[in-house]
């Protein structure tokens, strides 16, 4: 496995691949690889010649007061599991090489970005889709492979694609849980033992709210309050940021919890903020 740092050599590497007609795939990362991680990398293996997994802790989709400077990183562990998974190239850029002094190019898919994390976290898909279309730039990959759990970002990042004719296909991938549910996450890591356990709970709400409307129930505000309560009774040292149901393509809150509706959650659990989701009906 190769580890680029620069993103000129990783820019030749990719347009060597191309020229040859190789099949690059990408899974874009912030690193401290877990399952859900691996199962992206194990997807994109088996779908294209060559992977290319990036490793950055993206300085601007964090805002003022989160978690940027405190988000565990090993860099050395997760080259070895890379190189375990079959990678090909590890890109690893410094903040400087992606963002000089004088960087000036925003990218923002607005119309996807007014609720659920949009609204919690102002400027974060700015900065993700900004990162992303430099990854792609940089890499020239055929596909790229993002997890569900990031239900919102995959719905930005599939239409930034789109809508700007960038030639990637985004491929989205199941969420990968913990035995007891719990959408695996590197944020996991901050939680202490209770909060842990009642971490276990967000998913259960989910799985409820799916039997509540496979029960009839699909009037969401109703579906949203049960929810609210359950979460307060069950985890009662987490704080909800938001319990919403949105039309799962458009991510705007819809009163029916029909066909593609979402119900998507954020909850802070300590230092944590966990997200998660589930599709009310169908798959
Ligand atoms: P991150 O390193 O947290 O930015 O995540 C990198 C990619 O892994 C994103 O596309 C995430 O959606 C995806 N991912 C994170 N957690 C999971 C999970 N539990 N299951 C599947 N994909 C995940």
């Amino acid at each position: 496995m190769q580890i680029i740092e620069d993103p000129e050599e990783m820019q030749q590497t990719g347009l060597n691949w191309r020229c040859r007609e190789e099949r690059v795939a990408l899974v874009p990362t912030m690193g401290y690889f877990h399952e859900g991680h691996l199962s992206l990398i194990g997807w994109a293996r088996q779908n294209s010649d060559r992977t290319v997994v990036s490793l950055f802790v993206n300085p601007t989709q964090f805002g003022p007061g989160e978690d940027f400077q405190d988000y565990p990183r090993d860099f050395d562990r997760d080259c070895d599991l890379a190189r375990e998974m079959g990678v090909d190239v590890l890109f690893a850029p410094q903040a400087q090489q992606m963002y000089p002094g004088n960087h000036a190019t925003w990218l923002q898919v607005p119309e996807l970005s007014k609720y659920l994390c949009g609204a919690s976290r102002p400027g974060h898909f700015q900065g993700v889709c900004t990162v992303v279309s430099k990854l792609f730039n940089i890499i020239l990959p055929h596909i790229a492979v993002f997890g569900r759990k990031d239900w919102q970002q995959l719905a930005v990042i599939s239409r930034m694609a789109r809508d700007l004719n960038m030639p990637v296909e985004v491929v989205g991938r199941p969420i990968v849980r913990e035995e007891d549910g719990l959408a695996v996450s590197s944020r996991n890591t901050y939680l202490d033992t209770e909060q842990r356990r009642q971490a276990a709970w967000i998913y259960a709400g989910l799985e409820r709210a799916r039997e509540w409307v496979a029960a009839g129930e699909t009037d969401a505000a109703a579906i949203k309050d049960r929810l609210r309560r359950f979460y307060q009774g069950q985890i009662p040292s987490g704080q909800i940021d938001y319990i919403e149901i949105v039309d799962s393509r458009e991510i705007y809150p819809v009163d029916e919890a029909g066909n593609n509706a979402l119900l998507a959650v954020a909850v802070y659990l300590g230092r944590a903020r966990l997200i998660d989701n589930i599709l009310l009906q169908g798959e």
